[in-house]
């Protein structure tokens, strides 16, 4: 069995690629095996264990295959621990409710992923939690919202479709004059290209499924950041049930280990692939923080070490042309999701953002013909010639 999973408070020196390899194992290795093997057992001898978060059980997110998971992702965004999960959405809704109760108010970025924005608009009123939605560029609009109840501010790095950048050191500013907690959803920008706990958040937020996996093959997600926090969150994880199976977290800890290739050659292609798009006669917007036109630019370059995979652009022509356009692409497939080896096209308004209400999502700018792409590892140069047959009648 492996040790107890102490609190990752040293932070490893080491590069990002090669923490992605060795940060976290299991040392010795399990008989030898290089690669960790699937404990697929539900329950472990008993070993003394004296408290019922310990007890050896795959419910409990602390078989070996959690174990070695937790160090691993703690170590790749410099945080002091973490705990995954069986979704992005358990993790995401799990740490908000083990911060928020009833009578509590939580202020959260007006876009936002459509799930969590369902989650947080409709869930978490009927517990008799209290939302409030801010524009997250606008740090001014924050202050006259902030309620003796607030209990955390929640935004995403970048935001799902749009691409938008919230003012993120001013949300960590926010938090901690008035002693909130920070929580940001870190799924676009992975921590290949953002850390937030270097800027002072206290808690990351992913969906597994997407970067941190890679592969298009499981469901995952996880919560990084303080230990205080992860430890509740983890508690509160137990209780609600939202474990990761141990085949899944087998897969996750397999497409971890290429996260700084893959991200790497996404960040160069969709830069590549966004000025294609921003410079083509038939496209009439792109959405892309890589773009100097983009009106965050500055703030990306200076916190991102890279741009990301996501891109989401608006055609000339509305939905006939979108139409035409994802009919005729050959490479990229028309599904929800993102962050794989594949590129992906999908139109949110009817896939990722389907839940909200079609006014609310027209005034945030989530339009019925915003297309979102997730640039694969495809060559850069088959996608842009694959974009221009399409795109071209
Ligand atoms: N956060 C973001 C930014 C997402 O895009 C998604 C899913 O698309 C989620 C969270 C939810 O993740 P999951 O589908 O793994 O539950």
């Amino acid at each position: 069995m492996a040790g107890r999973e102490t609190p990752n408070r040293q932070i490893d020196a080491r590069q990002i690629e090669t923490k992605l390899i060795h940060a976290g194992e299991a040392s010795p290795r399990y008989a030898g095996a290089i690669s960790m093997p699937i404990f697929q057992s539900s329950t472990f001898e008993y070993s003394g264990e004296s408290d019922y978060h310990d007890v050896r059980y795959i419910r409990l997110n602390n078989t070996p295959n959690h174990v070695v998971l937790h160090a691993k992702l703690a170590a790749l965004e410099n945080a002091e621990g973490a705990v995954v999960a069986s979704s992005g959405m358990a993790a995401i809704s799990t740490a908000l409710l083990s911060l928020l109760a009833s009578g509590d108010h939580l202020i959260v970025q007006d876009t936002l992923y459509g799930g969590t924005h369902d989650l947080v608009s409709q869930d978490l009123p009927a517990l008799g939690i209290g939302v409030t939605f801010v524009d997250g560029r606008d740090p001014s609009s924050w202050a006259t919202q902030i309620r003796p109840t607030t209990r955390a501010i929640y935004v995403e790095a970048l935001s799902n479709p749009l691409l938008q950048l919230p003012d993120l050191e001013a949300v960590v500013g926010f938090a901690r004059e008035h002693a909130i907690v920070s929580m940001i959803d870190n799924t676009f920008t992975s921590p290949m290209n953002f850390r937030p706990a270097e800027l002072g958040f206290d808690l990351s937020l992913h969906s597994a499924t997407k970067y941190l996996n890679g592969h298009t093959d499981i469901v995952a997600g996880a919560v990084i950041g303080r230990t205080d926090l992860v430890d509740q969150v983890r508690r509160k994880l137990n209780h609600l049930g939202g474990t990761l199976d141990p085949h899944a977290a087998f897969l996750l800890h397999r497409g971890l280990k290429t996260l700084a290739v893959r991200v790497r050659h996404q960040n160069v292609s969709a830069l590549r692939l966004a000025e294609f798009l921003d410079r083509h006669p038939a496209v009439t917007r792109v959405n892309y923080p890589g773009l100097p036109g983009h009106p965050q630019h500055a703030l990306a370059s200076r916190l991102f070490d890279g741009f990301g995979g996501m891109i989401s652009f608006e055609l000339e022509g509305g939905l006939a042309a979108v139409e035409r356009c994802f009919d005729r692409l050959t490479l990229p497939a028309s599904a929800p999701s993102l962050g794989g080896v594949e590129s992906l096209v999908t139109r949110p308004s009817t896939t990722s953002h389907a839940g909200m209400e079609r006014r609310l999502r027209e005034s945030l700018g989530i339009s019925d013909t915003l297309v979102r792409l997730s640039v694969g590892l495809e060559a850069t140069e088959d996608l842009i010639q694959d974009f221009e047959q399409a795109l071209t009648s």
